[in-house]
């Protein structure tokens, strides 16, 4: 096959844009379009970065004015812009954006991950909420079940990449109102603020001490910003590019430079590397069924927790029997993806009218426990506003009406607690397959945490609180297998994300984590890529990465 390949930079093109709301003031968003069919250009890049997504993606644009000649390889291809995009039926109900291949647990179930494989990744679903992580998160933590480990770097450390990141993601914020957070600096927006129902709730929870704040969101509610505040945001894709995911905030503007091209529908297989294994060579890619093969000066690997692991897995040779990168047996290893539950807390008597609902959390629990469990618990936030046909799978022996019912008193929230990183707990493949080797770990904090959140809600007005434990299939917040630190007999990556073992591959997604903090992960991502891209910045100005690798 041939590899004629044009630069998707210059391949722009409106076709099936939606027109954003009148009240907008923004252009609407431009969309790149593929090239079906036709492979990479050239033979050699400075920079390949395998996965669209946060990481990914968030680097690609922190390298766009570097100089540096990038591609960025996505096995997905574009969300469509639809109507479909808003529907809850289609979305939830039948799965309509769901494109992840099954993956098995230990016994052999397969199972279909939350996980989506478009530009952007995981992002174009994503609730965006935007929070840092806190000082304490980088440092060893105590729970029941053990210890929490440092991190290899401060929050100091990651501050200024933190500052970046959202100035790129447009986090709306309130600066004053979470104590758990102290920050020097403001968030680049004000607070989106609560609706009437919400507000209620939050002026109930400080009556009865609580310290309920802001959620810090990626929506582009900016004077003259595209966003209308709907009802389905959390979960969905956004049908105007509203949402500050890594598509629209980092992905199309680093396509404008020219000097970032994209190639999506191409699957990566492996990383090649050198004949000595020290180095990475490049990839090897399937692209409508026929394979390719690109080299570059730095690879990047940035799939996801899971994915990423798996192709190092796969990408092993000679030199690296066990694994690319693998000497110290850890990558697949340490996965973790919070013990999650969603809270459903309804009052018969109110109606809940709220649209975006998703604006309150509380860290109450962050760091502290209660009397029997002196430990920390997590971390509690509203979600998108709960429809009829999102409850239905979960509950398909119960009528629409009454769904309906249920979903117009409810408030909606879910419950994350920590979980440690365990080497059983790991991803390894079989026949190809990914099997998912997961064992939840300090459940009883989060069975606590449970207990204390509904007695809350009780006080704040709602009689009747269910929850529901999540399983093996929602794992939004994967992470930690490819793990970064100082030692290489414990970890995969060095503090700058580069592999001990392979001097220009570099891992920039959530699998970096050496433990996973109490709260969502994405903007950690976000600003570890910024972090990253000045490492591979200056190991692209050394003279030992200047030689263009043949694959
Ligand atoms: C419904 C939902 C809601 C969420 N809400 C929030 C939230 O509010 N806040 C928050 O912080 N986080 C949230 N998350 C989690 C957040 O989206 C992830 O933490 C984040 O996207 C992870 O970034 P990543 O770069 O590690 O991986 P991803 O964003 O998943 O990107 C990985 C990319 O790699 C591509 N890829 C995989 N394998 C290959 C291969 N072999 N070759 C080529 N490409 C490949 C994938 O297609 C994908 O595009 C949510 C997730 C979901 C699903
Ligand atoms: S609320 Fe979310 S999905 Fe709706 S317009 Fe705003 S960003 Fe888009």
């Amino acid at each position: 096959m041939t590899s004629g390949h044009q630069s998707l930079a210059a391949a722009t093109g409106t076709a099936g844009t939606p027109q954003p709301s009148a009240t907008t003031a923004e252009p609407a968003p431009t969309r790149p379009t593929d090239v079906r069919g036709q492979g990479p250009q050239h033979t050699g890049y400075d920079v390949i970065i395998v996965g669209s997504g946060m990481g990914g993606g968030t680097l690609a644009y922190a390298l766009k004015d570097s100089g540096a000649r990038v591609l960025l390889i996505e096995r997905g291809d574009y969300v469509p812009y639809e109507r479909q995009n808003w529907d809850p039926v289609e979305v939830f109900g039948k799965g309509r954006y769901k494109n992840a291949e099954k993956w098995y647990d230990v016994d052999g179930k397969p199972f279909s991950p939350g996980t989506y494989y478009y530009v952007g990744g995981n992002t174009k679903f994503y609730g965006a909420s935007l929070a840092r992580f806190r000082r304490e998160d980088f440092r060893a933590t105590e729970h029941q079940d053990g210890a929490s480990p440092a991190w290899f770097m401060q929050y100091e450390d990651l501050e200024p990449y933190y500052r970046r990141a959202e100035q790129v993601y447009r986090v709306h914020g309130d600066n004053n109102d979470d104590p758990s957070l102290p920050r020097p600096d403001s968030f680049p927006f004000p607070a989106i603020g609560h609706e009437p129902p919400i507000q209620r709730i939050a002026d109930k929870m400080r009556k009865v001490g609580f310290t309920p704040s802001n959620i810090p969101l990626g929506i582009d509610l900016r004077q003259g910003g595209r966003c209308i505040r709907c009802k389905t945001c959390d979960g969905y894709p956004c049908l105007v590019g509203a949402k500050l995911d890594a598509d629209v905030a980092c992905i199309r503007p680093a396509l404008q430079t020219g000097t970032v091209e994209l190639l999506t529908n191409s699957y990566v297989e492996q990383v090649l590397t050198d004949p000595d294994g020290s180095r990475a060579s490049g990839v090897k890619l399937i692209r409508d069924g026929v394979g390719h093969e690109v080299g570059a000066r730095i690879v990047v690997v940035s799939c996801g927790a899971v994915n990423s692991a798996a192709l190092l897995l796969r990408s092993g040779n000679e030199r690296h029997p066990d694994g690319l990168a693998n000497s110290s047996g850890q990558v697949g290893r340490n996965y973790m993806v919070h013990n999650n539950s969603v809270m459903v807390a309804i009052s018969p008597w109110r109606v809940n009218t709220s649209i975006f609902q998703k604006t309150l959390y509380f860290n109450d629990f962050y760091t502290k426990g209660t009397p029997d469990h002196p430990f920390p618990l997590g971390h509690v936030q509203l979600i998108g506003k709960l429809q009829a046909p999102m409850l239905k799978g979960s509950r398909p022996e119960i009528p629409n009406w009454a769904l309906a019912m249920v979903a117009r008193r409810s408030t909606d929230w879910w419950l994350f607690t920590e979980d440690l990183p365990d080497p059983k707990n790991r991803v390894t493949l079989r026949d190809g397959k990914i099997i998912i080797h997961w064992t939840p770990n300090n459940v009883r904090a989060h069975e606590v945490l449970t207990r204390e959140t509904r007695n809350l809600l009780r006080k704040v007005g709602y009689p009747f609180v269910f929850s529901q434990r999540t399983g093996i299939e929602v794992n939004s917040h994967q992470a930690g297998t490819v793990r970064a630190g100082t030692d290489p007999t414990t970890s995969v990556l060095d503090p700058d994300c580069r592999a001990h073992d392979v001097q220009n591959l570099f891992v920039v997604d959530s699998s970096f984590f050496p433990s996973l903090p109490v709260i969502n992960p994405a903007l950690t991502i976000a600003a570890n890529a910024f972090r990253v891209a000045d490492s591979i910045v200056e190991q692209l100005a050394t003279p030992a990465s200047s030689a263009v690798p043949a694959p």
